[in-house]
């Protein structure tokens, strides 16, 4: 039996988790597999049931666990001092989830801007221009004076390598094909060392075909030809950046999905936030979150050799495109059904 997380979260929190949980309970029972499902305090209800949005007891729970699905949070809402970190990284720092991996694909049955988009965008999710952690504490940020602001951006050797590695692997299970994103005509030592470890590492895989990209030319060239690419690896701002592009290319941010993972551990997230602009009102399109977690479930399912849960991942992907190919879609890629209603159809499939 697999023991899968829960952590609901906030705003289309509570729509889109139970979404997510339904088709991959349907699928795990239609491929006769066990699930349990397990219910962690988190977010704004956890502030007001143990005063803090990622409590001890959730902590301790995760320890246990390699999988679960995280849904958003809104966490600039929260009181002081809760807003000081989010949620998410705490997490993310506490099981070193080194990896973000974000695909964007065009499904039949949506209008796209890039209708042969297919794309994984494996982002560094630990340093960079995003450091949380470094000699100036905080946030990465400081300022020397009122009117000075400076920002630090940490690459590594190791943190470096390990994303390629993650990478490369990915390629292998794909079209073969890794573009490395950089900017190391300016940002030299930093993005040039992302870029020659890269490289470096890609010695080892003889097998898959590396090219570079500086990471302007990278976003122009993802609109002009995105067929043109398969993997693409970048460190944390510009991966960040380039799968909001990617995912807008393919559609609608809100079918983006992505998987947070270490070598052994692995967080289901969508890749949009808590929209708190739609919460409470079943407009919310629950496809992100579905497919997160099916990566999710597919991924520990290959880790750990269990091919019923790769299966079952399989299923809950084949229903979701078989529903947005018959044009059934939520508000926010033009059509008129509810979350329920669309996560319904999906269940009907399954
Ligand atoms: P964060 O800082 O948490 O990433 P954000 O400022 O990027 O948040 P989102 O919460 O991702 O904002 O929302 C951006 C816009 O996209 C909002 O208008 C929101 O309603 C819409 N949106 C996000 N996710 C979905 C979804 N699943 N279904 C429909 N609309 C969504
Ligand atoms: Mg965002």
């Amino acid at each position: 039996m697999t023991r899968i997380g829960v952590l609901t979260g906030d705003g289309i929190g509570p729509e889109i988790v139970p979404a997510a949980i339904a088709v991959a309970q349907a699928a795990a029972h239609a491929e006769g597999i066990g699930v349990e499902w397990v219910e962690l305090p988190f977010g704004r209800t956890a502030i007001d049931s143990h005063d803090n949005p990622v409590p001890d007891e959730t902590l301790c729970a995760l320890d246990d666990l390699d999988v679960w699905v995280m849904g958003p949070h809104d966490s600039a809402s929260y009181p002081m001092p809760h807003a000081e970190r989010t949620p998410g990284a705490v997490i993310r720092t506490r099981y070193e989830l080194f990896a973000n991996l974000r695909p964007a694909r065009a499904f039949g049955g949506v209008r796209a801007t890039a209708r042969d988009i297919d794309v994984l965008i494996v982002r560094e999710n630990t340093e960079g221009l995003y450091a949380d952690r470094n000699m100036f504490a905080g946030s990465g940020e400081f300022m020397p004076t009122p009117d000075v602001a400076l920002s630090v951006g940490v690459i590594t050797r190791q943190a470096s390598e390990r994303i390629a590695r993650v990478a490369f692997e990915a390629a292998r299970e794909r079209s073969s094909h890794v573009t490395v994103v950089h900017k190391a005509n300016v940002l030299r030592l930093t993005t040039g060392l992302f870029r020659d470890v890269c490289l470096q590492v890609a010695a080892d895989f003889p097998d898959v075909v590396v090219d570079e990209q500086h990471v302007d030319a990278m976003a122009a060239h993802l609109v002009r030809r995105p067929s043109d690419f398969d993997v693409i690896v970048a460190e944390n701002l510009f991966g960040d950046i380039l799968s909001d592009l990617a995912g807008e290319l393919a559609g609608s941010l809100g079918l983006a999905a992505s998987v947070n993972c270490s070598d052994t551990k692995v967080m289901a997230q969508a890749t949009h936030g808590a929209a708190p602009d739609i919460a409470g009102r079943g407009l919310a399109n629950p496809v992100a979150m579905i497919l997160s977690t099916a990566m999710a479930m597919r991924r520990h399912g290959v880790a750990s050799s269990d091919g019923g849960l790769v299966a079952v991942a399989g299923r809950m992907e084949a229903a979701v495109a078989d529903t947005l190919a018959q044009s059934m879609a939520t508000a926010d890629l033009g059509g008129t059904a509810t979350t329920r209603e669309f996560t319904e159809a999906v269940v009907e499939r399954i």
